[in-house]
């Protein structure tokens, strides 16, 4: 992928602005350097449609060239494909059952190890199952690995049961022995066969677990496309841990089987060692499918005094007394760019106080309703707000679906709330500078 881009992104380089001929053209050189680097032929082309529809028109910011701008667009798009939930789920209370299923090799065993071993340093019992009845050595390879980790191995003679009974007089001695984590070692095979597929929705049926894994080898490229989803139709996936990323893949398969399934990664192996399991980051996967780093950079300090000139020319408005409605809204956009206004205004010196009254109100909320009612004014009013008069704000207010007095109470304190906003852009910036500059 990583060289495949490069030589993409080359073609928007020394254009003077992004027009819709060089984005085709640049894409079609993007779809072929996905498809190179195995992602699913759908999602190539999926992922270029939407890169393609986010860059016509939009605005190259102040520093950058159009080519690094798309740069910055194509990251965003990946870091949003790629996104989801990455928390695992488990239980406050209770037995937590977690399933590991793949294909044989792609590192369920090693798996389970690396997880029992993360979820006893968070203070959970973890206890393993042996249900990979199929190599005689699987069992073994698990005890090894229970014994490295400290953790508990349920296994049964495999000439005398079957990988059903097995999860059941496991979860079952789990309970009885206080743990509470369960993970669950199936069998694998080298491609997807029915039998297996039969065998897991059978365990899946009759043990029920709350979540089930797929394991899923980074270096296999375009074939993890297709075993994602067959596992996924089979068992309804919860969520996918890709291993062997310490390797030279770039990723692609990060892209793919997101995108074909829906289900979120929660984590990634990167090593053989049982500590060489790491948290999902979209953004940085994103970072290594593009490999692009520099320009990452460059694009993220352009965003960055993009935002501030944004901030101080309100802030002269303000002092102006020039503030208008499409200024505040501005504002709220860029708020919601920072993050939950809950965490933004955490951060504001006597504000605590006011987010604990909130209770289970929720800002955004109020702030969809206010944007609602801006967008449903004319560019005209929204400057000049003082021209508003009875039979307009009663238009505006059944064009966004609220009551006049709603507007009313809009257009009185839009001027007070910009100010508070205008605190927590200040405190919001400060603290997202902090952080690129650690
Ligand atoms: P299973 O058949 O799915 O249970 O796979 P195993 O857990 O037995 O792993 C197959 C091979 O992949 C073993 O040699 C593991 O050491 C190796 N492996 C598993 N995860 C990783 C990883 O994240 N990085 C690397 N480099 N090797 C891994
Ligand atoms: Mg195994």
């Amino acid at each position: 992928i990583t060289e495949g881009l490069t030589n993409a992104f080359s073609a928007f380089r020394g254009s003077g602005k992004i027009t819709e001929a060089n984005i085709r053209d640049g894409m079609k050189q993007v779809r072929t350097a996905l498809l190179e680097a195995d992602v699913a032929f759908d999602v190539a082309q999926d992922f270029v449609k939407q890169v393609t529809e986010q860059a016509i028109g939009a605005e190259v910011l102040k520093s950058l060239r159009p080519d690094q701008q798309i740069v910055g667009i194509v990251n965003q798009c990946l870091i949003d494909l790629m996104a989801g939930d990455h928390q695992l789920a488990i239980k406050r209370d209770g037995i937590t059952v977690i399933m590991m299923c793949g294909l044989q090799g792609s590192g369920k065993t090693t798996t389970c190890g690396k997880l029992a071993k993360m979820l006893k340093e968070d203070g959970k019992s973890p206890f393993l199952v042996a249900a990979d009845l199929q190599r005689p050595a699987a069992i073994e390879q698990l005890k090894v690995i229970g014994d490295q980790v400290g953790c508990p191995v349920y296994h049964e003679d495999p000439a005398k049961s079957d990988p059903v009974q097995v999860c059941r007089n496991g979860v079952k001695q789990a309970k009885a022995s206080g743990a509470t984590v369960v993970i669950l070692d199936t069998a694998g095979r080298l491609g997807i066969d029915d039998e297996l597929m039969k065998e897991l929705q059978r365990i899946d049926n009759r043990v029920a677990p709350d979540t089930c894994l797929f394991v899923c080898d980074a270096m296999t490229g375009q074939d993890a496309v297709n075993s994602a989803r067959a596992f996924n139709e089979a068992l309804e996936l919860d969520g996918v841990i890709l291993t062997k990323l310490d390797g030279d893949t770039r990723g692609g398969a990060a892209l793919s089987v997101k995108a074909v399934t829906g289900v979120p990664i929660k984590y990634v192996g990167v090593g053989e060692q049982l500590d060489r399991l790491e948290q999902f980051h979209p953004d940085r996967m994103a970072g290594r499918i593009l490999g692009m780093g520099d320009v990452l950079s460059l694009v993220e300090k352009a965003q960055q005094e993009f935002d501030e000139d944004e901030m101080l020319a309100q802030q002269e408005k303000m002092q102006q007394g020039k503030f208008t409605l499409d200024d505040f809204r501005k504002q709220m956009r860029q708020i919601k760019k920072l993050g939950s206004m809950r965490e933004v205004m955490k951060m504001i010196p006597g504000m605590g106080k006011v987010v604990d009254q909130l209770g289970d109100m929720n800002p955004e909320d109020d702030m969809v309703r206010i944007e609602g009612i801006i967008n449903s004014m004319t560019l005209d009013e929204r400057n000049n707000p003082d021209t508003i008069d009875r039979s307009r704000r009663n238009r505006i207010a059944s064009g966004s679906g609220v009551e006049p007095a709603e507007v009313n109470k809009l257009l009185k304190d839009f001027g007070a709330m910009g100010k508070m906003m205008q605190g927590m852009s200040n405190m919001g910036m400060k603290d997202r500078m902090k952080a690129v500059k650690q």
